[in-house]
């Protein structure tokens, strides 16, 4: 089985209707919530289920466009219907194609929310299904002006989250910055600083001794810093990345988009930690490697083509997510 951990509803997002809704919203128009078609969101999936097939990916894991979340936007009761709105398309999509996709949810976050509610989402929607959400460690639109994102007012949200047994993925959203674009520096850069912050919050590891982060992009620059960070962990007393990993804390996936960084990425970081990620149809879609002659983010490919034993590739395209996101397995078939 191969399970794509990190995937978005990229079409679902972008429907007239659901962009329109958040406009109005932003506005200062408070419409009711669309009531977006089963056979729109069926539509909006035909180009992922396609790529999924072609690349023998049977499930994914999805959740809603990272980019329009933009939690940092609005007001929190308007975030909050916000998230529920892209939520409830996320998990309508995952009912219409059984077996196929498992929920991944947003969260109503904004500087001003206070985290009790955060948690309550977290709550509500996993009692629906949802297995994972997504949590922005900036949540301030890429002016990164909150406390770490580790620290105690936060609490709430890891007490739900471990309570639940739910991980959370620290996926960067949308930057008002335009030196820092946000597919190519803000959510790497959230990737970096949730792995560091993590370094840094000893406290908030051993609080939540069973908490679970999971670090897209193949861990932002693990690959390629962690000799960096290790000995500025020693230099400091932070725990090291080897610790955070080795504790069962911190997970990566596999979306890196080249044979010599997935190298990099299977030296870096112990294989039970690394999930198989594509963003599958997401991040730039259609995009050809002149190389391979294929898409940069048919990441199959460098995983297949590695050294790794056959069954250490069972482990990072399937068993590991299935260990990381125990509830998953109520939406994937046997
Ligand atoms: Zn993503």
């Amino acid at each position: 089985m191969i399970i794509d951990s990190h995937q978005h509803f990229v079409r679902l997002a972008k429907h007239p209707e659901v962009e329109g809704f958040r406009q109005a919203q932003l506005a200062g128009r408070n419409l009711d919530v669309p009531n977006i078609s089963d056979a729109d969101v069926a539509k909006s999936l035909e180009q992922v289920i396609s790529l999924m097939d072609s690349r023998a990916i049977d499930v994914a894991f999805a959740s809603p466009r990272a980019k329009a979340m933009a939690t940092h936007e609005g007001t929190p009761d308007q975030n909050a219907i916000w998230a529920d709105l892209n939520n409830s398309l996320i998990l309508r999509a995952c009912k219409l194609n059984p077996g196929r996709f498992v929920p991944v949810g947003m969260l109503g976050q904004h500087p001003s929310c206070p985290s009790a509610q955060v948690a309550r989402q977290i709550e509500r929607w996993t009692n629906d299904g949802f297995v994972a959400f997504n949590f922005d460690p900036d949540g301030t639109g890429g002016r990164w002006q909150n406390q770490p994102f580790t620290g105690k007012h936060n609490y709430p949200v890891f007490e739900a989250a471990q309570a639940l047994d739910v991980p959370l993925v620290l996926h960067g959203s949308e930057s008002i910055n335009k030196n820092f674009p946000h597919t190519a520096v803000q959510y790497l850069v959230a990737d970096i600083t949730g792995s560091v912050q993590l370094m840094m919050a000893k406290d908030l590891l051993r609080d939540f001794p069973r908490l679970r982060f999971l670090i897209p992009h193949g861990g932002g620059a693990l690959p390629c810093q962690i000799g960096r960070w290790r000995a500025i962990a020693k230099y400091n007393s932070w725990a090291s990345p080897d610790e955070i990993l080795g504790n069962g804390n911190v997970f990566v996936d596999t979306c890196v988009y080249n044979d010599l960084n997935m190298r990099m990425l299977f030296d870096a970081v112990p294989l039970d930690n690394i999930l198989f990620g594509s963003e599958c149809d997401g991040a730039f879609p259609g995009v050809v490697n002149d190389e391979t002659k294929d898409h940069y983010d048919n990441t199959r490919r460098y995983v297949d083509d590695s050294k790794l034993s056959a069954a250490d590739k069972n482990r990072v395209y399937a068993a590991n997510a299935q260990r990381v996101y125990p509830r998953a397995s109520r939406w994937i078939k046997a």
